[in-house]
């Protein structure tokens, strides 16, 4: 193989014809080197090195970079030594080499040890120079490409190791497109049969969607044209490896896999990303929940593009995703992406992003005693399935993604989650729903009087949380239902003259002996739960004559109101048509087995039934105010401008609200409704965050949504 003609290659094409030359000494210097070597496959050596060179050279990485390419196995596997290549090609090339190289064998006890101490070696060396694993993604790459001749054994374990470390570090640094790659080969060796017959699967899946797939993909660039927007559309096959591990984490056959094709838009700035947007989803019906703007909060890899989900011509979710020329070349190289376009100055601000996390690996490097634990704490924070958090005596537990406050104080014990109030994440305090991050370290404030909130269940992540609080809220539906029930007793008594201490306990054995209940408490839950009315059992107990009369019917005229807690169980419901929260006038009534409802007085859906069976209703009270929050609904008219829904989700956030979901009509011609459901402590914050709404200019009409 002759070398000068080899660097001729239009690949290389970029460099300074000076480094070409360097270049073709560096290949000369390496074949010497590794002559008489040959590969697995047969071939001479050099074609390894000289093909890492050429993944590098298509990211049009600099001349010290590919000459280090060249040289990256000659210190490990021949005589050369790093004084050889610093005095011939310079000491940063020697460094890089260096970097690349593993340690002397003998040194270590195990394969183990070697392992984890070699990994260090890397890292770091990556950390003071990203060039360093930019080599090493392309050296594992290539050897990947060409695991089909190494022994099995060999082959399992270096496919491991691709799946572990390489990959993910790929995924970190935003080179997707070597990140699929790494994990479609690392799959098709780890499991060549699953890998066979789903590739077979996924092609005959595609066959049969040719048609309607250049069917669609004619409507989308007919659509965007249509509203004047520039855009390149193409159809995105999505690999093997993908499909299965959707399969597998959703638990999916896979005729149950509906995108094993997407669609990708590329516009020309970020106001037509949201432009195009609008136009997909009056093309096709997006499915709920599925819409994710990675423009306004980028992945921690600087990943950016609009991504939704749409019922296509299939009938079936098909995934889109809409980005710049830009936003998809950092999509694509990531990290990379810099050496390629060297005047994007969007680059920056990946650049330090990248640099912070280096920065991050050698202070665990000094936090970690030895290799393993080291190696241990990067694949934590490689890895974006789990999340690793410390207990305030610095005890790491793991959880799984999205986990909160409440999993982490069940994790810890039982009584913790119970009777947790509040948490503090890095000695801030925080809400219990907040979600935990890599390295947080979270303290749970517990209160002896407190107990489980049904609204967990919403947001808690782990069996474990999950199944204490339902516990929990079992043995708690009875108390609530009875400690209701006994109030609602109270006020049937005042109606009637009495009060409860006027009620002797022989009374109560001859109630609970009449009515067949088993004790008093039990009486209490079943007027609590609406099973027996409460005018009827405060009769019976005072031993009126009308009694008997009144079975059928009502509860008499309230006197006075019944206070509600914040924090109510199931005995009591708030409405989901009003939402009403403190502040708001409010009146229950009570539903056989469900306990009470509570409504907003002027809830426009118990208008009618309120006039025709007043005595159905109680006027109530809020309780004193807790920590809860409450959902309450508000109806936002909006200009259709980019970014409108990015300015009312940061306003509604920065006055301390969450937004629990939104939904939007159908027309998005000029304005957009929304219907927002929030969380808010009580009127006046819902006040405050309405206010704050008002103050965006796009905002046209704003009203709070009842019914
Ligand atoms: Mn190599």
């Amino acid at each position: 193989m002759a070398a000068v003609p080899v660097l001729d290659e239009p690949v290389f094409s970029y460099l300074k014809p000076a480094d070409v030359v360097r270049l073709g000494e560096a290949y000369r210097f390496s074949e010497a080197a590794h002559a008489g070597q040959t590969r697995q496959s047969g071939e001479p050596y050099i074609s390894h090195p000289l093909a890492v060179a050429g993944i590098l050279a298509a990211w049009h990485l600099d001349a010290q970079a590919l000459i280090a390419a060249l040289l990256h196995d000659v210190m490990e596997d021949t005589s050369v030594t790093k004084d050889e290549i610093s005095d011939t090609f310079g000491k940063p090339v020697a460094e890089l080499v260096d970097g690349l190289s593993k340690l002397a064998r003998i040194e270590f006890q195990s394969a183990e040890d070697a392992q984890a101490e070699n990994f260090r070696k890397m890292l770091l060396a990556m950390a003071r120079d990203v060039r360093v694993i930019l080599i090493k993604l392309a050296d594992r790459l290539h050897n990947m490409r060409t695991l089909g001749a190494v022994p099995a054994a060999k082959r399992r374990r270096v496919a491991r190791e691709t799946t572990e470390i390489y990959a993910p570090i790929a995924n970190r640094l935003g080179l997707n497109a070597l990140y699929q790659e790494l994990h479609e080969l690392a799959f098709a060796h780890l499991y060549p049969l699953r890998y066979r017959v789903l590739a077979k699967a996924v092609k005959a899946a595609r066959g049969n969607r040719r048609e309607l797939i250049g069917k669609s993909l004619e409507a989308i660039r007919q659509r965007l044209s249509d509203a004047g927007i520039e855009a390149s559309v193409s159809g995105r096959e999505k690999n093997v490896y993908s499909t299965y591990k959707k399969m597998s984490e959703k638990h999916l056959s896979f005729s149950e896999v509906h995108d094993i094709y997407g669609f990708r838009v590329i516009v020309k700035d970020v106001p037509a990303c949201y432009l195009a947007l609008g136009a997909l989803h009056g093309l096709y019906k997006p499915v709920p929940g599925k819409f994710k703007d990675y423009i306004a909060i980028p992945k921690a890899n600087g990943y950016r593009s609009l991504h939704t989900a749409l019922i296509g011509p299939f009938g079936a979710p098909v995934e889109f995703q809409i980005r710049t020329e830009q936003m998809h070349r950092i999509a694509e190289a990531g990290v990379a992406s810099h050496w390629m376009y060297k005047d994007d100055t969007s680059l920056s601000e990946l650049q330090k992003q990248t640099h912070l996390w280096l920065q991050s690996l050698l202070e665990i490097q000094n936090q970690s005693g030895d290799s393993h634990e080291f190696l241990e704490h990067v694949k934590i924070d490689l890895f974006p399935d789990e999340v690793y958090v410390f207990t305030p005596k610095g005890r790491i537990l793991s959880l799984p993604r999205g986990a909160t406050a409440v999993d982490f104080a069940y994790l810890v014990h039982t009584d913790i989650g119970n009777r947790c109030v509040a948490a503090k994440v890095n000695n801030e305090l925080v809400p219990l729903r907040t979600e935990l991050r890599n390295g947080d370290r979270v303290e749970i404030i517990t209160a002896s009087h407190a107990k489980p909130n049904p609204a967990w269940l919403q947001y808690v992540r782990t069996g474990k949380a999950r199944s204490n609080i339902r516990h929990f809220l079992k043995t708690m539906q009875y108390e609530e239902s009875a400690s209701l029930g006994e109030r609602l007793l109270e006020q049937a008594l005042k109606v009637l003259g009495a009060s409860a201490t006027d009620i002797d306990s022989a009374s109560w054995d001859r109630l609970v002996r009449e009515i067949g209940s088993r004790s008093r408490q039990e009486t209490f839950a079943d007027i609590g739960l609406g099973k027996r009315l409460p005018a009827v059992v405060a009769r019976r107990l005072l031993r009126r004559p009308d009694a008997a009369r009144d079975e059928s019917g009502a509860t008499g005229k309230p006197a006075g109101s019944v206070t509600i807690r914040g924090t109510e169980g199931v005995a009591v419901q708030l409405a989901t048509c009003c939402r009403p929260i403190p502040g708001d006038q409010i009146v229950g009534s009570i539903r056989k087995g469900q306990g009470m409802v509570v409504h907003a007085a002027d809830c426009p859906q118990i208008v009618r039934s309120r006039k025709s069976a007043p005595d159905q209703w109680l006027d109530i009270d809020w309780g004193p105010a807790t920590s809860r929050l409450f959902k309450a609904a508000i109806e936002v008219t909006v200009a259709n401008q980019r970014g409108v829904l990015a300015k009312v989700a940061s306003e509604i956030a920065d006055a301390g609200s969450n937004i629990d979901s939104i939904s939007m009509d159908e027309d998005r011609s000029v304005y957009t409704t929304m219907l927002l459901v929030m969380e808010v402590a009580d009127r006046r914050h819902l006040a405050r965050v309405m206010r704050a709404l008002r103050r965006i200019p796009e905002v046209m009409k704003l009203a709070r949504a009842k019914g």
